[in-house]
């Protein structure tokens, strides 16, 4: 075995020979060393066998593709099977397939093995994109519009890269799967696994005649707008996802999702915590000593709300269903009014000599919390 002939060598043709010149030089070599043309020729006999041993090897792509990576090691069952050889722990003839899988895991992604099928249906990936909400379009929902750069199936080619009129070509060397099969010494013994098709680069098809349109690519960018309907109740920082909204698959795959980060932005006067608004409501000094009818905004507009006598600042009140409709649609938070006494400012001399007669009027009675915060000072 040790002195085996290289194939390329037994056919007479270079490394870098096509499919043709190989499949010619084979025919050639066939006819001349036939036994029937050469009856009882032992050496014509030999140099038979071995023109058909490389032909077998140099016409199959897989076989090929293993022979000029590893060489005999890489084709042969039965080599190295002695004790001491190579592939000694294994024997021979096992399937390179189901190693491969099985030490693809082993050897992680650089080694080729277990990932994906390069030819397979690939889904396009998914697209990031953020959406800018006013307070009000968040708490009923709106329609918006955003325009995205996205990868788009060729409509040209119709995503298989060929120019109108060709169809690609199934790869010779890995027979249309996108992978080849390799052998790898290591000194646990010879591991296969699969490692993409250098020949088409994984895609298991040869476009001879790139489509004009994709240069081949099958796919092209495309700047879209695309119109997203943002439904009522949505929080900030929520996301909103469009299913095949993003690029276009490969090979027949599907496409990507589009995922929509909503921002709502502050208001004025309404915050929010979850289906719950809040915001506050100044009054005046004399609303809040004698009561009054209040006119409170809501998200719906502005609502009428009484308050009694001797309203307290810092008092919260509750609107019922004046909240944020729930995302699911099953009703709507309330809204929460703190009551919050502005203090009259810049008062001329009259009304200032007024209050103060006013305010002498008034006794302990009148100021129930002053009174107790007092006594629970005194030491
Ligand atoms: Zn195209
Ligand atoms: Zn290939």
């Amino acid at each position: 075995m040790a002195d085996k002939r290289d194939y390329y060598e037994i056919l007479g043709v270079s490394k870098g020979a096509s499919e043709d010149e190989i499949k010619k030089a084979y025919k050639k070599l066939a006819r001349k060393y036939h036994p029937d043309m050469n009856p009882d020729d032992k050496a014509a006999e030999e140099k038979f066998k071995e023109i058909n041993e490389a032909n077998e090897i140099l016409s199959d792509p897989e076989k090929k593709s293993r022979y000029d990576q590893f060489g005999f090691a890489g084709v042969d069952p039965n080599y190295g099977a002695g004790a001491g050889g190579p592939g000694g722990g294994f024997g021979g003839g096992f399937d390179f397939g189901d190693l491969g899988d099985i030490f693809g895991s082993f050897f992680g992604g650089g080694f080729g093995g277990g990932q994906q099928r390069r030819n397979g249906p690939q889904r396009g990936e998914s697209i990031r994109a953020s959406v800018s909400v006013t307070f009000i379009e968040a708490a009923f929902g709106c329609e918006k519009q955003i325009t995205v750069d996205r990868s788009e199936e060729c409509s040209t080619c119709h995503g298989n890269g060929c120019a109108p009129g060709t169809t690609p070509e199934v790869c010779p060397t890995c027979r249309g799967t996108g992978t080849v099969q390799v052998r790898r010494q290591t000194p646990m013994g010879v591991f296969a696994s699969t490692s993409p098709c250098s020949k088409c680069g994984g895609t298991g098809k040869i476009v001879h005649q790139p489509c004009p349109a994709c240069q081949g690519n099958g796919r092209v960018r495309k700047r879209k707008t695309i119109k997203i309907s943002i439904p009522a109740g949505i929080d900030n920082g929520q996301t909103i996802s469009l299913r095949g909204q993003g690029h276009a698959g490969k090979n027949g795959g599907s496409s990507g999702d589009l995922l929509v980060t909503v921002m709502v932005q502050p208001h004025e006067i309404f915050r929010r915590e979850d289906t719950a608004v809040f915001c506050e409501a100044p009054i005046t000094f004399t609303q809040a000593v004698l009561g009054a009818e209040l006119e409170i905004p809501t998200i719906d507009g502005k609502v009428k709300y009484n308050i009694p006598e001797g309203t307290q600042t810092g008092t919260v009140f509750r609107l019922k269903g004046k909240g944020i409709p729930a995302l699911n649609g099953r009703g709507r938070g309330d809204q929460y009014v703190t009551v919050v006494v502005e203090t009259p400012r810049g008062l001329n001399k009259e009304q200032k000599e007024a209050l103060r007669k006013f305010s002498e009027t008034l006794g302990e009675g009148n100021y129930e919390k002053q009174k107790s915060f007092f006594k629970k000072f005194k030491l």
